[in-house]
């Protein structure tokens, strides 16, 4: 997943889903998050204990590890014409054959697509173009938020487009491990900025990295893709850098649902049946996102109408996909990283 960002970049096509953006801007965004950890932490008593730095890591690296193994599979049975929803399901299922938990639904975005769609049960979709597989491996919470990208053009017609956002990764980790904890968002952004023009694509400026917690995908820090004038430094923690390049203008807007859905605000539902479908949630996802697919899987079609009711109730939200403003495709790299102890380590690698 990725997160996105209205502060820095915005344009006038992008005006009003803007400002829908911005009713639910960041701070009260984060405040419900708290409310339903809480409420999570109330009502399970194991989610409370409290790791220990050393278990925290170990956490980590183990999710980084199953990561690698995950990237390599995805990148095994992914051809051209492979039904996105089959995709999907082997990767989510191979997440927990190997011993992790789904951290979020895996994104598979085809072209001018940047991220947040699932595919659906049924998915008629099949990849094709330039997709973006990007994935969320969990331990115990602690998440390794990875993607890359995968020209399945017969004439491999984006390969430098791949090449940009790999390099533009690279470079940011570079200066990731020169710096430390007291890397500037600033001289990362412009290590990303640099190395995207150097093919003659533009960075996605309103896509950024960001922070990493326990159980949440976003939190904490937004990383810029371009120079911003930040002077704040990264700091100790897990974080997720994810450069998106393009040829087109750079700017993703909100397009439709991507049938991957969080909660955003604890409360009560009168239905019985949606009440059922939020606990499972709550059980089973904590406050990660999660799709469509996996509430039909265990519900059936019912599943999809409480899903509607719930969101009516303001309990739950689907992400809208972020589409490029001049439909322009697309290419991801992103890797998770932890910093501690003076050290960095990319997770998985
Ligand atoms: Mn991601
Ligand atoms: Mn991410």
């Amino acid at each position: 997943m990725t997160e996105k960002d209205y502060s820095g970049a915005t344009t006038s096509k992008t005006g009003k889903n803007a400002k829908t953006n911005a009713n639910s801007s960041k701070p009260a965004a984060s405040i419900v998050k708290k409310e339903v950890k809480k409420e999570i932490e109330q009502n399970e008593e194991s989610n409370a204990d409290i790791l220990s730095n050393k278990e925290i890591i170990e956490n980590y690296r183990k999710a980084g590890q199953i990561s690698k193994q995950i990237r390599e599979y995805a990148k095994s049975i992914i051809k051209k014409d492979v039904p996105l929803a089959e995709i999907a399901e082997k990767i989510e299922a191979k997440i927990i054959e190997l011993g992790a938990e789904i951290a979020f639904p895996i994104n598979l975005g085809i072209d001018d697509v940047a991220a947040h769609y699932t595919p659906i049960s049924h998915d008629e979709q099949k990849a094709n173009g330039l997709l973006k597989v990007d994935i969320g491996v969990s331990i115990g919470g602690y998440i390794s938020d990875f993607a890359f990208s995968m020209d399945l053009t017969p004439e491999k017609k984006y390969t430098k487009l791949i090449e940009a956002s790999e390099l533009a990764l690279k470079k940011a980790v570079e200066e990731i491990k020169k710096n430390k904890e007291k890397a500037t968002l600033s001289e990362i952004g412009k290590a990303i900025q640099k190395a995207i023009e150097s093919y003659g694509f533009s960075p996605v400026k309103n896509l950024s990295g960001h922070g990493l917690e326990r159980y949440d995908v976003h939190s904490g820090l937004t990383i810029p893709n371009y120079e911003s004038q930040s002077e704040k430094e990264l700091g100790e923690g897990a974080f997720a850098i994810e450069p998106f390049a393009t040829a087109g203008n750079g700017i993703v807007y909100d397009g439709a649902g991507g049938s991957i859905f969080h909660i955003t605000r604890g409360g009560q539902v009168r239905d019985s049946f949606a009440r059922q479908v939020l606990e499972f949630i709550l059980d089973e996802k904590k406050t990660l996102p999660f799709s469509k697919r996996e509430i039909q899987k265990k519900f059936g079609t019912r599943g999809l109408l409480a899903l509607r009711n719930l969101e009516q109730a303001g309990i739950i939200n689907e992400f809208s996909q972020l589409i490029e403003e001049s439909h322009s495709p697309i290419s991801q790299a992103e890797i998770s990283l932890i910093i501690f102890d003076g050290k960095v380590e990319v997770l998985g690698e």
